[in-house]
């Protein structure tokens, strides 16, 4: 019998890995990807000797890698080198204090009382709900794949109404642990990571510090890029065929079924399946036919987008610790600016990555290698965005940043420099809006409720990726492609077993 088929469009960590898990049950898979390499957002590029992670550059939620690796038939330390990064980030107040968040509790506990005198009881009860939120979230929300409407919602469920939090707002509900600002935002800004601002992010997010604080933040050796060539090593022993360079331009319909693609060059490719991990809103509007869902589609909520600099320095900073965070004291003032209005803050919080501090091998020898990331609204499709000018600001704002832990010479030194900004992520990677995150994870947009795994007009196409069900981030699109492919087995007769 001739083994069913399935086309995987985009060769992101989501796309690999799904094809990966069919391959592995027998299925044949082409991964159709528009760019030269693989990795999508979690890309890599070099000059000069020096290596950029353009994307990702923190390795958190260490188990649910190992799990996800685990149920690809390998152990992840086999294929990833992994070291701790203690503490995770420095962070730095426009007050010119610091906390160095770390999962010693000695140190902890004498950072938070200098800052807040008995805060450090509040921490380990944040810690607690953190735990809480974690557990309960990844079995009850991140780790199913609701299929039906009652699976969701339903009397089971509802106490997770009052446990996870999730009508509380994050920033709100930091009071009942901190009264000082700068503690509330050191324990919240990572609500960025779900394209979130704190003062609307349910309270469930504390997860994301929790699990940063009690799995720890790691760093592959190689850079975040040894991710995806460590699934694409499992992918292609499985058989999965990759073709690069291969941009689809229309899913073929037919009534209620996909019949396959047709690529830019004109060819058609057909197959039993197909599974799309280019962005979710991206693919509703640009390869499918239906307008009414596109246009439901955009009018969703999506997420905040970066202006990111990479910069080949020719001499290094080794006072930079790896992960620097920058909080703004005007703190709401910062997301209002990003989210609602849809540009660059005036004094804007940002971050910067020196991963030579963690792999000498990411620069050359006496020199440096640094990323900063400036938060920045998406794109407006008004326009009326000058990008030049915000670049110009952006730039601006991480040299003055930087002279406050002392660094005064930097532009001195920048050999040279590569810069993204929201169209850059567009047109790279097909990101609607330029949003860097996908669609955000408000309340609207969580469990049943965001863009599920399969689509609701065609039975044979499916998804997986960070618009979609459990959501962005690296080891979320692991557990996206496990689930979407598993429902494309059950779908096709292929595997009757039940992951959810
Ligand atoms: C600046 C930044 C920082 C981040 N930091 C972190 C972090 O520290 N930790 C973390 O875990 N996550 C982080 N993320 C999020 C993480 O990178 C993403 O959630 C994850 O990589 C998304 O993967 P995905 O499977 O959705 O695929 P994507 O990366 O979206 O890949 C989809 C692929 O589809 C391809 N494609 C699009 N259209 C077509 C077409 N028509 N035909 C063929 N191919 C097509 C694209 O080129 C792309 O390769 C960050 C992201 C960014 C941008």
């Amino acid at each position: 019998m001739k083994p069913s088929s399935v086309i995987v469009i985009g060769a992101g960590v989501g796309g690999i890995a799904a094809a990966a898990h069919l391959a592995r049950r027998g299925v044949h898979v082409t991964v159709l990807e528009k760019n030269a390499h693989p990795g999508g957002r979690c890309d890599r590029f070099s000059r000069d000797g020096h290596i950029f992670d353009a994307g990702p550059t923190l390795f958190v939620m260490p188990l649910v890698y190992q799990a996800e690796f685990a149920s690809l038939g390998v152990s992840m330390q086999d294929l990833l080198q992994l070291r701790q990064v203690d503490p995770t980030y420095h962070l730095a107040f426009d007050d010119g204090s610091g906390l160095s968040l770390t999962s010693n509790l000695k140190s902890m506990r004498e950072q938070l009382e200098a800052i807040q005198p008995g805060s450090f009881a509040g921490f380990l009860r944040y810690l607690e709900e953190g735990n809480r939120h974690y557990e309960l979230a990844m079995r009850h929300l991140v780790n199913r794949d609701f299929r039906t409407a009652s699976e969701f919602f339903n009397l089971r469920n509802l106490p997770l109404l009052f446990s996870l939090k999730p009508l509380v707002p994050h920033y709100r509900n930091m009071s009942a642990y901190f009264d000082e600002p700068r503690l509330k935002a050191a324990f919240t800004f990572q609500d960025v990571y779900m394209g979130l601002s704190p003062f609307e992010a349910p309270s469930t997010f504390s997860m994301m510090s929790y699990t940063e604080l009690a799995h720890g933040a790691w760093y592959p050796q190689g850079g975040m890029y040894t991710v995806v060539e460590a699934l694409l090593q499992i992918a292609r022993s499985a058989g999965v065929e990759f073709v690069f360079e291969a941009p689809v331009e229309r899913i073929e319909t037919t009534g209620k079924t996909v019949q396959g693609v047709i690529l830019g060059d004109g060819t058609r490719l057909q197959a039993d399946a197909v599974l799309a991990n280019a962005d979710l809103p991206y693919v509703y509007k640009d390869l499918l036919p239906d307008h009414d869902l596109a246009e439901a589609q955009s009018h969703k909520r999506f997420s905040c987008s970066t202006i990111s600099f990479f910069w080949g320095i020719d001499k290094p900073y080794q006072a930079l610790g790896p992960h620097t965070l920058f909080l703004a004291d005007d703190y709401h003032e910062n997301f209002t600016s990003i989210i609602d209005n849809l540009t660059l803050p005036e004094h804007p919080s940002l971050y910067v990555h020196a991963p030579a501090r963690l792999d000498p091998s990411m620069a050359p020898a006496g020199q440096d290698t640094l990323i900063a990331i400036v938060p920045v609204g998406h794109l407006d499709e008004k326009g009326g965005q000058d990008w030049p000018a915000l670049r110009e600001r952006a730039r601006d704002a991480v040299f003055a940043r930087l002279a406050t832990l002392g660094i005064h010479d930097l532009q001195d030194h920048i050999k040279f420099e590569v810069n993204y900004n929201p169209l850059s992520w567009h047109k790279r990677y097909n990101l609607m809006n330029g949003s860097t995150h996908g669609l955000c994870h408000n309340l609207m947009q969580l469990g049943y409720m965001r863009p599920r795994n399969r689509h609701p007009r065609y039975h044979n196409l499916y998804f997986a990726g960070a618009s979609t069900h459990p959501g962005t981030g690296i080891p979320t699109a692991l557990i996206s492609a496990r689930l979407a492919a598993t429902r494309i087995l059950d779908e096709l007769g292929l595997y009757p077993g039940d992951t959810r």
